[in-house]
C-alpha cells in the first residue's frame, strides 16, 4: 500500500480555531492524473488519422486504382493529415499561452477589426458545413479598442463564433455581438440556437479534449481544444468566459472584458 501523508493544519476562523487533517498528496495525484489523461488523449488524437492515413497508403501501394479512385483516396488522405496539422497546431497554441505572460506585442486593438474578421470566418465556414446555410447576424455595437494581442483576441471569438456554427444545425439563427456595457466594460457575445449543453457539461467545457458530441466535433474538424484556448486567452486578458445554455434551447457564449482594458473609439 502506498503511504498517505497527512498534514495538520491549524486555521483560524474569527475567535475559534480549528484543526484540519488533510491528504496533501490529492493536489499532486491529481496534476500527476491530468497529465496521463492528457498524453493519453494526445496520443490517441494523433493515433486515429495515423492508421487511417497509412490503411490508405498500403491500399494505394497494393491496388492497381484508377486515376478517378486514386484522387479520391489521395484527398481522403489530406483530409486526414490537415486533421493532424490542425491538431498540432492547436497544442502549440495552447502550450504557448499557457507557459508564457502577455506578450509585449500587446497592443490596442480595434473590435470593428475583430468582429469583420470574425464574420468572414464564420460566413465561410457555413457555407461549408450547412447545405442551406444559417441566419447569421454580427452587430459591431459602439466601436472599441481592446488592450491585447491581436492574434489571440481574434482566435478566442472566432473560435466561439465557429463552435456555433459547427453546432447549430442547417438554417439555425447565430447572433455574434460586441457592445460597450455601462460601466465601462466590454462584452463580445456569441448567442445560437442549436442544441444547447446541459448543466452538468457546462463547468467542464473547457478542459483539454473535452467533448459532448464527439463525432459531431470530429466531423467539423474539431479538436477538443478549443474552449481551453478560449479560456487561456481570456484570462490573459483579464477577462472573464461567460458560458450560459440550457438543453434544447441554445447557447450564449461571452468573454467580459474589464473597464481597463476597453477604450471607446471617439464617434
Ligand atoms: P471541439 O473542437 O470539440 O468543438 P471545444 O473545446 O471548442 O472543442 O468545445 C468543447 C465541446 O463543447 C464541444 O465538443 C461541444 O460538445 C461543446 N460545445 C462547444 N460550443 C458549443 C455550442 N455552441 N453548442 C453546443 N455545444 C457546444
Amino acid at each position: 500500500a502506498r503511504p498517505v501523508k497527512l498534514s495538520v493544519h491549524l486555521h483560524a476562523y474569527g475567535n475559534e480555531r480549528r484543526l484540519l487533517l488533510s491528504r496533501d498528496i490529492t493536489a499532486l495525484e491529481l496534476a500527476e492524473a491530468m497529465r496521463r489523461d492528457f498524453v493519453a488523449n494526445v496520443s490517441h488524437e494523433i493515433r486515429t488519422p495515423l492508421t487511417v492515413l497509412s490503411g490508405f497508403i498500403e491500399t494505394l501501394q497494393t491496388l492497381p486504382l484508377q486515376e478517378p479512385e486514386r484522387n479520391r483516396y489521395l484527398g481522403l488522405m489530406a483530409q486526414q493529415s490537415q486533421r493532424m496539422q490542425t491538431l498540432v497546431n492547436d497544442l502549440l497554441t495552447l502550450s504557448r499561452l499557457e507557459g508564457s505572460p502577455l506578450p509585449d506585442t500587446a497592443g490596442w486593438v480595434g473590435t470593428g477589426a475583430l468582429l469583420a474578421q470574425c464574420e468572414q470566418e464564420a460566413r465561410a465556414l457555413s457555407a461549408l458545413l450547412a447545405p442551406s446555410g444559417h441566419r447569421l447576424e454580427f452587430d459591431a455595437g459602439q466601436v472599441c479598442e481592446l488592450a491585447g494581442v491581436h492574434n489571440e483576441l481574434l482566435s478566442a471569438m472566432s473560435n466561439l463564433a465557429s463552435n456555433a456554427v459547427r453546432y447549430t444545425p442547417s438554417g439555425g439563427l447565430i447572433r455574434v455581438s460586441w457592445m460597450l456595457l455601462d460601466d465601462g466594460r466590454g462584452r463580445f457575445e456569441v448567442q445560437d440556437s442549436g442544441p444547447g449543453i446541459a448543466s452538468e457539461h457546462i463547468p467542464r467545457l473547457t478542459e483539454r479534449f473535452y467533448r459532448i458530441d464527439r463525432s459531431r466535433s470530429r466531423e467539423t474538424g474539431g479538436t477538443g481544444l478549443g474552449l481551453a484556448i478560449v479560456k487561456h486567452v481570456t484570462q490573459r486578458h483579464g477577462a472573464e468566459l461567460q458560458i450560459e445554455s440550457q438543453l434544447g434551447q441554445g447557447s450564449r457564449f461571452s468573454i467580459v472584458f474589464p473597464a481597463a482594458r476597453v477604450r471607446q473609439l471617439p464617434a
